[in-house]
């Protein structure tokens, strides 16, 4: 099966929209995707036809929604390849899946002295929970290095792992550069040191199968705005002995079997973890989105977007004076760049004008920025519903921006 370039982008409504005049071109998809009419429609079925609080309720809606709810679970689980769907944990997106983490297994696991390793190439959503844990708890926080070309330093893995290292917490495929991790060794070099491993997949998700027991990862962490499903809906995967081992990290709600003063004792899994009530509805939009992705098939999806990557990649630089930031032999998805004497910003504001939407600045990746002594970029993200004709476009758009700026 290949593409079907013009029946997928009539499931995108907003695709149609004119900015300034002219045709949207959206090249802003890791910030977030759009949303095909499939899973809008899903939610607008359950609010119009079966919105109830899931759990709780002996009557219809209440058993409707806990159904969805409950089967978007399962589709997840399929999707990743669980081997339970109380391994699933619905959050709020990947921030707050890898923020139970940090919490929950941190407050067990991770004491005075411990450390915790991330790479140089995380979101800000991958750090800065791990050092506010490496702060309460007097721990250390230790960073894989990249090199110019943004791939990571695997060699210096197993020399930054000690007796006291107890999680490394690594993306699948950075934001801000493209690069795909190594997970898979990363994993292994990790287990055979007895260290666990969070996967921030929030940007391999949507381009990438992933089979959590396949790859033995111990945590998975995703959002479901990045594969075409609602926001504040998110996915937290963990291995169901390490789950269990955890203690709650949120109260109230459903978390609970039995509370008295004296004492309260927690739900099993997956409800220790979903405390109050869930985002049910938005659960039930990404189990939406995730069968649509499967109606295309991750295959086709990333094999396309390859070739879109690829072929913006050789247009651009012929640009005079571009350059891009994320060149590993292994990259998707992404073309972080700059041109010469144009700041991002401008390049950004000029081509929202061409109707072109791109992302300017740190991607919340500041120290990869810092790694390259730039302030930040200009970043263009593909998805599937991408042509090579907005390619067009958009390397037009940049001629024209240059120009402006006499180059
Ligand atoms: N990690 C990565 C690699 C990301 O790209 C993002 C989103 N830009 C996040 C984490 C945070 O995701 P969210 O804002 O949906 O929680």
């Amino acid at each position: 099966m290949t593409i079907d370039i013009n029946k997928i982008r009539k499931d995108f409504p907003i695709l149609e929209e004119k900015i300034h005049g002219k045709a949207l071109v959206y090249l802003d998809n890791a910030a977030t995707t759009q949303k095909p009419r499939q899973v809008i429609d899903k939610l607008t079925e359950y609010y119009y036809k079966y919105n109830s609080n899931i759990h709780r309720g002996v009557h219809y809606l209440s058993n409707k929604s806990t159904d969805g709810n409950e089967n978007a679970r399962a589709i997840v689980q399929n999707f990743i390849h669980a081997k339970h769907s109380h391994e699933v944990i619905f959050t709020s997106g990947t921030t707050d899946s890898v923020n139970l983490v940090a919490n929950s297994f941190g407050d067990r696991y991770i004491g005075q002295g411990d450390e915790v390793i991330v790479s140089e190439m995380e979101h800000h959503s991958n750090i800065v929970p791990w050092q506010l844990l490496c702060e309460r708890k007097k721990a250390k926080l230790k960073v894989l290095p990249f090199d110019d070309s943004g791939e990571l330093m695997i060699e210096k893995l197993d020399g930054l792992i000690t007796d006291s290292t107890k999680i490394i917490a690594i993306n699948h495929i950075s934001n801000s550069l493209g690069t795909i991790n190594p997970i898979g060794e990363i994993i292994k070099i990790a287990h055979a040191r007895n260290v666990r491993v969070l996967v921030d997949a929030a940007q391999s998700i949507q381009h990438k199968k992933i089979d959590v027991q396949e790859l033995d990862v111990d945590f998975l962490v995703f959002s479901g705005h990045k594969i075409y499903g609602p926001t504040g809906i998110g996915v937290l995967y963990g291995k169901e002995e390490l789950l269990n081992a955890m203690p709650p990290w949120k109260g109230g709600g459903e978390m609970i079997q039995e509370v008295t003063f004296e004492k309260t004792t927690y739900n099993e899994l997956p409800f220790k973890f979903e405390a109050g009530t869930p985002n049910y509805i938005d659960a039930i939009g990404l189990g939406a989105a995730i069968e649509y992705v499967q109606s295309i098939g991750l295959h086709e999806i990333d094999a396309y977007e390859q070739e879109l990557v690829e072929y913006a990649t050789q247009k651009l630089l012929t640009i005079k004076g571009l350059k891009i930031y994320g060149t590993a032999k292994e990259k998707t998805s992404v073309i972080s760049f700059l041109v010469d004497g144009i700041h991002f910003y401008d390049m950004g504001m000029l081509l929202d004008q061409l109707g072109i939407a791109v992302r300017t600045g740190t991607h919340c990746t500041e120290p990869v920025m810092q790694h390259f002594k730039i302030d930040g970029t200009v970043r263009a993200s593909f998805s599937f519903y991408n042509t090579k004709e907005e390619i067009d476009v958009f390397y037009n758009g940049i001629l024209k921006v240059c120009a402006m700026f006499a180059h």
